[in-house]
């Protein structure tokens, strides 16, 4: 597959306010996000020509900058407003958003008491994360190398850009090796999540999940948690060991990109995706193309197909 570079494309990406033409969206290179990873963002998807959750990311974003000490130049409206603008400019109905705030090139230096922050939101297609085919069979997650920094040695509740540079060598490191991704552990040895998923795992009808602690709570995690025990199903948020992966049965990783994929193989350990997991699948598809996180249309919904 042809790659397009995402700096070369057709189109229109907000930046500071303004739509500028996609080619025109450009930095300084001395910016401090660049040399400091001062960035926060957020990946959310439009389904339909509505963004699920686009007030929980919006929220996030702003949540993120105040935790990496800076504060956007518009009110959490604005962005909302611009989010879903960008991608009706670009005619999109279905499409992935990646909104990012950064620190500007006002100063250079670790210090940035003095930079101001940039804004900008791009939208563009992304069918799936994972490979269509393999998402009945499975993904297959190695085992990370690096572990999630401990709450206590980094920014984890923030959707910062400096958290992913593990998280990149840890998925280059999967795909040169034939995995479709890396499953990280915490400080403590407890499983984490994967580099851009939350992980979830099922033993006798309850499905068990780590307690995020040091790594996103994400909204598509929160937003299976509730699916699931709107059914009458056992959610357990729980520290979760690599020896017990041989007690479960089943396995799938949650996230915006992801959305609900089953997962085949973690290490050495294989799973087949069964029931409950594509169930989960189903209800999670339904339910981002309602928009508004009603369950009892989304039970309706899936009751009519
Ligand atoms: N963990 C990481 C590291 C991620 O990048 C993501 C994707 N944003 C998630 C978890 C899942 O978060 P969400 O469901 O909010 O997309």
């Amino acid at each position: 597959m042809a790659l397009v570079p995402f700096d070369n494309r057709d189109g229109w990406i907000w930046l500071d306010g303004h739509f500028v033409p996609w080619r025109d969206a450009n930095l300084h290179i001395l910016s401090h996000a660049m040399h400091y990873s001062s960035a926060v963002f957020e990946g959310e998807r439009m389904y339909d020509g509505a963004i699920f959750e686009l007030e929980a990311h919006t929220r996030r974003l702003f949540r993120s900058a105040e935790i990496l000490d800076f504060q956007l130049p518009y009110s959490e409206a604005e962005i909302n407003a611009a989010s879903t603008e960008v991608c009706r400019r670009n005619g999109f109905t279905d499409c992935y958003v990646r909104p990012i705030a950064w620190r500007g090139a006002e100063q250079m230096g670790v210090s940035a008491l003095h930079s101001n922050t940039h804004v900008a939101i791009a939208a563009w297609e992304w069918p799936k994360y994972f490979d269509a085919n393999k998402l009945r069979r499975g993904i297959r997650l190695r085992w990370a190398t690096y572990c999630r920094p401990p709450a206590s040695a980094a920014p984890t509740a923030a959707k910062a850009a400096g958290l992913y540079m593990i998280c990149t060598i840890e998925k280059n490191a999967a795909e040169r090796l034939g995995f479709d991704d890396s499953l990280m552990l915490d400080s403590e040895g407890n499983i984490a999540e994967t580099t851009g998923a939350n992980i979830f795992f099922i033993r006798g009808g309850a499905i068990y999940t780590p307690t995020p602690d040091c790594f996103l709570d994400g909204i598509t995690r929160r937003t299976v948690i509730e699916i699931a025990r709107s059914q009458g199903r056992q959610v357990i948020e729980t520290r979760i060991r690599p020896e017990e992966l041989a007690t479960f049965s089943e396995c799938f990783v949650t996230g915006t990109a992801a959305e609900v994929t089953p997962v085949g193989q973690v290490g050495e350990q294989i799973y087949t995706p069964s029931d409950i997991t594509f169930d989960l699948m189903e209800r999670y598809g339904a339910l981002v193309r309602l928009g508004a996180g009603d369950t009892c249309k989304m039970e309706l919904a899936i009751a009519n197909r």
